[in-house]
């Protein structure tokens, strides 16, 4: 192709509207297409089409990017005959996202070292790719950052941001007990994603244990009563008994036990 100035103020042009895609691929197409004699409506649909493709991509990248994940992991690694406690069928339908336009949450439960972290992210991922705003967190860094917001004078600013957000994953609930203002913070980020942000949350706790960690029995009742609403219980471990025992909480709500979505 001849480099004469329609070509320079093509290029111009696609520069100006930010359609890179068309701007690389327009002259390789163009002889492609000269070649199979294709009508001018083909040409751009199939250069249209080329940059919508990496639009796209380019948009979910972005996305992983901003979800600040500590090490991508995906469901194409996690060897589930290896695990074979985890409720597969339950995360693969889970991975298509549907829980997450119902504002469902998931909670995934067991030992150390059990690839709760590897599911949460790889769900989380797929969110991503499925074009949704994510964003990853460990409890601890999410409590001390809101800490931080809030000597600042920031605290609102932090919880709108973390608001606008379409899942949060909450990883390693338990690890590391919270001050009572860090409990209350985090009831305050559970309390406002009910019902419009979905959470993920990894424990190694059972649900007996919260309230060692929460601090206070009635902080913890509040917190879980909002988060397992509509939850999706994902068990690492068999010999957390997440079915079986019958913690106080769940008493106290019996609405609760009903309304747990899937358990494994
Ligand atoms: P947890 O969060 O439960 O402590 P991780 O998800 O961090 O555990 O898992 C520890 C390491 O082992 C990670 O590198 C993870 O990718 C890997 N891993 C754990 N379980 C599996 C599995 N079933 N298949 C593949 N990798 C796994
Ligand atoms: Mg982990």
């Amino acid at each position: 192709m001849s480099v004469g100035r329609p070509t320079v103020l093509l290029e111009h042009h696609l520069k100006a509207l930010k359609l890179p895609t068309i701007l690389r691929e327009y002259a390789p197409v163009a002889a492609v297409c000269a070649q199979e004699r294709t009508d001018y409506p083909t040409y751009l649909e199939r250069l249209a089409e080329r940059e919508l493709i990496d639009r796209e991509r380019r948009a979910a990248e972005r996305r992983i990017k901003a979800a600040r994940f500590p090490v991508i992991k995906t469901l194409d690694t996690f060897d589930f005959a290896a695990q074979p406690s985890i409720n597969e069928p339950l995360v693969r339908q889970l991975v298509s996202g549907e829980y997450l336009d119902r504002r469902e949450n998931v909670l995934l439960v067991g030992n150390s070292g059990t690839g709760k972290t590897h599911l949460a992210t790889a769900l989380a991922f797929a969110a991503c790719a499925q074009g949704r705003r994510v964003r990853f967190w460990t409890v601890t860094g999410l409590v001390t950052h809101l800490l931080e917001a809030r000597e600042e004078r920031q605290l609102e600013r932090a919880l709108k941001h973390l608001q606008r957000h379409e899942l949060v994953v909450l990883d390693e609930l338990g690890y590391v007990p919270f001050s009572k203002a860090g409990a209350e913070l985090l009831f305050e980020v559970v309390s406002r994603a009910y019902e419009r942000t979905s959470l993920i949350v990894t424990t190694n706790l059972p649900f007996e244990a919260w309230p060692e960690v929460c601090g206070s029995e009635r902080l913890t009742g509040a917190i879980l009563d909002r988060l397992t609403h509509r939850v999706h219980i994902l068990e690492a471990n068999p010999s957390y008994a997440v079915r079986a025992s019958k913690p106080p909480w769940r008493q106290r709500h019996g609405r609760l036990e009903a309304e747990v979505v899937t358990t494994f």
